[in-house]
């Protein structure tokens, strides 16, 4: 088997590599992003390993048909950047990686949001320069608060129990399917509409889909609590980000905690210290003293990354043996 893993880190090298001490498979690693442009490297793969800013749509798809891919496996749990329709009809089989380790980013939401409301990041970085003045630094208890968890699977579950059990939030949540588990140790359904109305800190931990695409929008922040706080870990299409601009702005949201963003691609995952960036979005964000950004950390635990290897690689083992792919995403989910 002959795999060609595009958007390599180091990470990915170290990992990938370990996992494949069992398995001995061909790997060619490629820093540049799967693109229209980079597809032709894959020419004479059997596969091809991505991750979540790779396009993998239907033009790709097709000329990754012609180029004798087989398989495509995504290195992550979110698919929203693949054709799944272009990968069937091309006849490419998909697999991913459904989890890894949702500990990883449940407790590096709850860092985030600790740092943000807390504003551990500007502690650190004052001392760092003999500056031990606390003037500015004021934050809020957690205990007591209502924080809405919008999804939760795997994630928005470990969250939300850290949350109210922990941290002794008052936890509102919503989701297509209702936890049971949850439900028993007191979090509270309700619609998406009062969740964000009533929520002082909202939490996003849902998939984008059509239907989440910028649920949080210009009529969600003017109906929402004064000083809101939003955390995003899950995809960054979720937050329509003119609209969040517009709202920090007029001082109506309190604090934003981005692991992701809706432009991402193209951007994260690179050291662009030296560069000058074109995006006014993403300088605009950074700018405010109230918005902590991350690029797309929360998964890059050693748990994490050894799992996704693993996962991955045991994925298309089955695939050359023609086994079951129990990872395999169909069109329809
Ligand atoms: P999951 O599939 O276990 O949970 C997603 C939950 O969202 C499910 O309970 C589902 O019913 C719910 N949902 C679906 N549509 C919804 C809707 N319209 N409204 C409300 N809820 C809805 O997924 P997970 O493993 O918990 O991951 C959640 C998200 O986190 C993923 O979709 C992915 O985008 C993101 N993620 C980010 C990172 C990172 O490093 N930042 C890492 C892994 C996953």
């Amino acid at each position: 088997m002959r795999i060609v893993v595009y958007g390599t880190r180091s990470y990915d090298r170290t990992f990938l590599g370990a996992a494949n001490a069992l398995h001995g498979f061909e790997l060619q690693f490629i820093d540049a992003p799967l693109t229209l442009s980079t597809v032709r490297l894959a020419e004479g793969f059997d596969a091809v390993c991505v991750f979540v800013n790779d396009t993998a749509d239907r033009p790709v798809m097709d000329a990754l048909a012609q180029a004798g891919v087989r398989i495509v496996a995504l290195r992550c749990a979110g698919y929203n950047n693949v054709d799944l329709a272009a990968a069937a009809d091309n006849g490419i089989a998909v697999v991913r990686v459904p989890a890894y380790s949702p500990h990883a980013v449940a407790e590096y939401t709850v860092g985030l949001l600790l740092s943000l409301d807390r504003k551990i990041h500007r502690g650190w970085s004052r001392t760092r320069e003999n500056n031990f003045a606390l003037d500015g630094l004021v934050g809020r208890n957690l205990h007591g608060r209502v924080v809405g968890v919008i999804g939760t699977g795997q994630i928005g579950a470990l969250v939300a129990r850290s949350l109210h059990l922990g941290f002794g939030c008052d936890v509102l949540a919503s989701d297509i399917v209702a936890d049971p588990a949850l439900k028993e140790i007191g979090v509270r359904y309700v619609d998406r509409d009062v969740l964000l109305r009533e929520a002082e800190i909202v939490t996003l931990h849902c998939p984008l889909t059509p239907d989440t695409h910028h649920l949080i929008n210009a009529q969600v922040l003017a109906a929402a609590r004064p000083g809101l706080v939003i955390v995003n870990t899950s995809r960054g299409a979720l937050i329509d980000t003119v609209a969040l601009i517009e709202a920090l702005k007029q001082r109506r949201v309190g604090g934003v905690a981005l692991d992701v963003y809706e432009q991402e691609a193209g951007v994260f995952f690179d050291d662009l210290s030296s560069e000058i960036i074109d995006d006014d979005m993403l300088q605009r964000l950074l700018t405010f003293p109230n918005v902590l950004m991350t690029g797309h950390q929360a998964f890059l635990t050693e748990e994490a990354l050894s799992a996704i290897a693993q996962t991955t690689l045991q994925s298309l083992n089955d695939f050359a043996a023609g086994r079951q792919l129990t990872n395999r995403i169909a069109v329809t989910q």
